[in-house]
């Protein structure tokens, strides 16, 4: 049986009416698994996938008692009898064996070095003064038992869990399991997509040198591939597809065999010249996605084969916005890492909207901004409903609102969603 089984599920079909975001944002989390395959990768490969297994550390970090400075161990009890105590070894890190102290004695002791046996507190050299002819150390008061001692296992203990599975692997993650010495893990592999723009009206801006008259340049394409940088996929790019049925059946079916992810933007209506929509009927499942969203429907969803094809809309604003809210959540999940919720932030509005439909929720272009007088409000790029690129460039996240909110009055709370979070960094 297939993973995507569940995606012909009737749940997924609401031709009546229209799929409220939240709903359809529980059937992707509910309905959709992996389809990744696995694969192991050194380190130096792991940055950006999803862990494919569960990784216990097998040993402590730091593998034994060590100084967090340069200075002098002792025992603590020796330390109680007298401030003053006689020099014992010098231990340095990378010292090879296991030091030991003699009673009564203090060592020599520099930072990352192993506590010698019979010494369990530490005190740093600037609060510590050696005699003359090297023999005794006097030790500063007040030191508590223990002081600047790194106990071994205090980061990581042996046997705990370091990475889980369908973690996204971070640079602070590769830094942990190269601390216990793990070089490398088994990850899901990169999620194969296909990209492709649609319309006779396009024309790939490669060719701008060579033309004159241009209706519009292909804007989707290379904003979907910038907006997929920090996804762990292989991309190819299948160029603009004319608004021809068999141009565009022949192109998809090849492409869904060689593929996991289709993703198309434009044609994702129902009228004549809409030829993603009839494409998939023809060869696989269709559910037409009419979302109650604003910026955003109609989109396509369905799948020809095993491979997921997501027709975004083609107005580059929409495509954007549905980009982030369906899309990656289903590479997400279709990669190995599983659903996300995002992050919101509840910001009092900068702005005022008069008045708002009811029953969608609408996303719209914004920024945070810091005011002195009221604190930091969300702002919104002006003129509403605007599909400008030249919004989502003043933008630094989606402020959200939702299907019953009517009017927003300066000050109210709104939700504030950071591009951040959709890996747009910047801004
Ligand atoms: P469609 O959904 O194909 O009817 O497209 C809706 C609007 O988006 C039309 O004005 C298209 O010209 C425009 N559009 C579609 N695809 C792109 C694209 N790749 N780049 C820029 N504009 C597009
Ligand atoms: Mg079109």
């Amino acid at each position: 049986m297939s993973t995507l089984d569940p995606l012909m599920d009737d749940c997924f079909s609401h031709q009546k009416g229209l799929l409220l975001h939240d709903d359809a944002i529980a059937m992707l989390a509910e309905r959709l698994g992996p389809v990744a395959g696995m694969e192991t990768v050194h380190l130096g490969d792991a940055l950006g996938r999803y862990a494919a297994e569960n990784v216990s550390a097998p040993r402590n970090v730091p593998s034994k008692d060590n100084s967090a400075v340069d200075g002098f161990a002792f025992a603590y009890s020796d330390y109680a009898q007298s401030r003053k105590l006689k020099l014992g070894p010098r231990i340095a890190a990378g010292d090879a064996g296991d030091p030991s102290l003699p009673a009564g004695t203090a060592a020599r002791i520099f930072t990352g070095a192993v506590v010698p046996d019979g010494a369990d507190t530490i005190a740093m050299q600037e609060h510590c003064t050696v005699s003359d002819d090297a023999s005794t150390v006097m030790l500063a008061d007040g030191l508590e038992k223990g002081a600047n001692r790194r106990l071994s296992g205090e980061d990581v203990t042996a046997g705990s869990l370091l990475i889980s599975h369908s973690h996204l692997l971070r640079p602070q993650d590769i830094a942990a399991l190269a601390s216990v010495g793990i070089a490398q893990l088994s990850v899901f592999k990169r999620l194969r997509i296909a990209i492709a723009s649609t319309g006779n009206e396009l024309m790939d801006v490669a060719a701008a040198a060579s033309t004159a008259s241009v209706q519009t340049f292909d804007t989707n394409r290379p904003m979907l591939k910038a907006l997929c940088n920090d996804l762990p996929i292989e991309i190819t790019d299948l160029g603009i597809l004319r608004d021809d049925a068999d141009a565009v059946a022949t192109t998809l079916s090849q492409a869904a065999r060689n593929n996991d992810i289709i993703l198309t933007s434009g044609g994702a209506s129902s009228s004549d010249a809409d030829h993603i929509v009839r494409t998939i009927d023809r060869l696989g499942k269709r559910h037409l996605w009419k979302i109650a969203i604003k910026p955003g429907r109609p989109m396509t969803f369905g799948q020809i084969g095993d491979c997921v094809l997501l027709g975004l809309p083609g107005n580059p604003v929409a495509a954007f916005v549905c980009f982030l809210l369906y899309f990656r959540p289903a590479v997400r999940i279709l990669g190995g890492g599983g659903y996300r919720e995002p992050v919101r932030l509840l910001v009092p509005a900068g702005f005022r909207i008069a008045e708002k439909k009811t029953g969608r929720r609408e996303f719209l272009r914004g920024w945070l901004e810091a005011d002195r007088r009221i604190g930091t409000v969300a702002r919104k790029f002006e003129p509403d409903g605007s599909g400008l690129i030249t919004g989502l460039r003043k933008a630094d996240g989606l402020i959200e609102l939702d299907e019953n909110t009517r009017t927003v009055a300066p000050g109210d709370r709104v939700t504030y969603l950071p591009f951040s979070q959709f890996g747009i960094s910047g801004g």
